[in-house]
């Protein structure tokens, strides 16, 4: 038991390399682990072993879990945010991969300016168009981008997915290109202020044929923290 999440990761960054190299992008993955529901004594095995990037999907979570773990761990907002509760996360987190309106961006812009920082942002895109999910559509995003752009104390670094639930997930290989090039087209706009440089996509599911299609950032939770229980 306590060596699973050791072994985990292994298997883990074994197979992130192993796309990298069919995609010949070497070292271009930032591996996020995604401890959502996960207590702080596993997350700090995983810290152990050299991992820094941690996502979290709830305020609640990162504020509980922040104080009682190093400082150095670049803590990732994953999940859907409501605008209150920008304030709680806004010096605790290096990145907000899920903004998906302008409302939202613009209190990103209040806190940080307020707490005197710049906050990385992902606008979180549907790109299957799933009733389910959060994310504005390939079409919305260009015009949310341009306008989030003018906003101070926030910066557009790139886009994130979260692609169908699938067991094949070559299934979900057009969803990662769909992005991809949503990407290098907003990126074609030379847009001042924003720098299209991540792409955060691919899951415990899905995350090799994710890098294969060109994910800078995968949120792998399953595979290396094991099943989550939801109370
Ligand atoms: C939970 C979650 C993940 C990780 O999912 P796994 O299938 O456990 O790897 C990734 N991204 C988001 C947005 C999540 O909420």
């Amino acid at each position: 038991m306590s060596d699973m999440i050791r072994e985990n990761l292994e298997e883990v960054k074994n197979r992130i390399r192993a796309a990298e190299e069919k995609s010949k992008r070497v070292g271009k993955t930032t591996l996020i682990a995604v401890s959502k529901t996960k207590p702080v004594e596993m997350i700090r095995e995983a810290y152990d072993t050299g991992i820094r990037d941690f996502g979290e999907n709830r305020v609640q979570e990162i504020v509980e879990k922040y104080p009682l773990l190093p400082s150095d761990i670049r803590w990732h907002l994953i999940g859907h945010l409501q605008t209150n509760k920008v304030k709680y996360i806004i010096d605790k987190v290096v990145m907000i991969h899920s903004v998906d309106s302008y409302k939202l961006a613009e209190e990103i812009s209040r806190q940080a300016v307020k707490h005197n920082v710049c906050m990385d942002i992902l606008i979180e895109v549907n790109v299957a168009e799933e009733e389910s999910k959060f994310g504005v559509s390939v079409e919305e995003a260009p015009e949310l981008c341009e306008k989030i752009s003018r906003l101070e104390g926030i910066r557009v670094r790139g886009l994130m997915t979260v692609a169908p639930f699938t067991d094949d997930p070559d299934e979900n290989r057009a969803v990662f290109c769909a992005l991809r090039q949503l990407l290098v087209d907003i990126d074609g706009k030379n847009i001042d202020n924003v720098c299209m440089d991540c792409l955060s996509m691919g899951m415990s599911g899905d995350y090799q044929v994710a890098i294969e299609e060109g994910a800078t950032m995968v949120r792998v939770g399953t595979s290396i923290f094991g099943n989550r229980q939801y109370m």
